[in-house]
């Protein structure tokens, strides 16, 4: 397998425009290639901005900025991504679009090209199948705001081999993540955990066992977590939660992953959190 030195990227938006900062940065080309040109712009001048913050706080100079724009070509291009050893995935997340983007790469990249996908949701190992190089496809699942986020979940598909494992954990390495190694299942690891968490923290507010305000302190002060989970959820929004919590219910087939009425009532109401103005708390 060659050497990573080129990534694609498909897809300039939040997590896009971030993948191509932690690949420029630490030395790598990319070229990121979104729909229209206006999208990609938008994706270069997010990463121009980002690298500015990191100049101001002296993380980096201005010639590192310069050396990692000009390590980034932007697209709307698919042929362009030819020259990547790596293509990532960072697509809206949705299972059609999924697909025909993939079935796109998999048709125009040489055989010996890794597919990554960058998906909260989807299974690897669906994804993976619907390409002819299924042991050359794996999940490489950032976090936002990638730039800030040590963590890569590297998650295989029941195809993935061995040596494609190895070289996209081989690859977050040299981008400065740490790296876990994960088997195909809803939620992966972080969000397997984390979510079923934030639905307890509504059971536990709609059994009135303590305010919200109480509960947040609780596992902020006793567990050292940054945010309470109540506060976590109208960042991440209720209705990204509870569809979250349904689709373990489905897939597990176990009651353990039943929403919270709460939850549900509360999504109903149209109060999903920061971005309605109300959620568990008023904005
Ligand atoms: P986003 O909406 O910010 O960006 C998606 C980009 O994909 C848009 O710029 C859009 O124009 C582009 N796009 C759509 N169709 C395309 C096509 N056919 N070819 C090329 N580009 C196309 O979304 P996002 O938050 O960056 O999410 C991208 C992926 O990352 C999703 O699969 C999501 O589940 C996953 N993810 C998101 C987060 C997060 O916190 N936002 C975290 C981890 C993983």
């Amino acid at each position: 397998m060659s050497k990573i030195t080129t990534v694609g990227i498909v897809g300039a938006g939040t997590m896009g425009n971030g993948i191509a900062q932690a690949c420029a940065v630490n030395g790598l080309n990319v070229v990121m290639v979104d729909i229209s040109d206006a999208a990609v712009q938008k994706g270069l001048a997010t990463v121009a901005a980002s690298l500015d913050r990191l100049i101001k706080k002296e993380k980096i100079t201005q010639a590192d900025k310069d050396a990692a724009l000009a390590r980034i070509k932007g697209s709307t291009q698919y042929d362009d991504l030819k020259v990547a050893q790596l293509v990532i995935e960072a697509a809206t997340e949705n299972l059609e679009l999924k697909i025909k983007i993939l079935r796109q790469l998999d048709g125009l990249l040489a055989p010996e090209t890794l597919i990554a996908t960058n998906t909260s949701s989807i299974s690897i190992t669906q994804l993976a199948a619907v390409t002819g190089r299924s042991d050359r496809f794996i999940g490489m699942h950032f976090f936002n705001p990638v730039p800030m986020m040590a963590l890569v979940e590297i998650i295989r598909g029941l195809q993935t081999s061995d040596a494609t494992h190895d070289s996209v954990h081989a690859l977050a390495l040299q981008l400065g993540k740490t790296p876990i190694t994960v088997r195909n299942a809803p939620g992966f690891v972080v969000n397997r955990i984390l979510v079923p968490m934030i639905n307890e923290a509504f059971f536990v507010l709609a059994e009135g066992l303590a305010s919200a305000e109480d509960i947040d302190a609780g596992m902020k002060l006793g567990c050292n977590h940054p945010i309470g989970p109540l506060a976590l959820a109208d960042m991440i929004g209720l209705d990204v939660c509870l569809a979250v919590m349904n689709v373990y219910f489905a897939e597990f087939n176990d009651s353990k992953y039943r929403p919270c009425p709460l939850l549900k009532e509360m999504v109903a109401a149209g109060y999903l959190g920061r971005k309605t103005g109300r959620g568990v708390y008023r904005y």
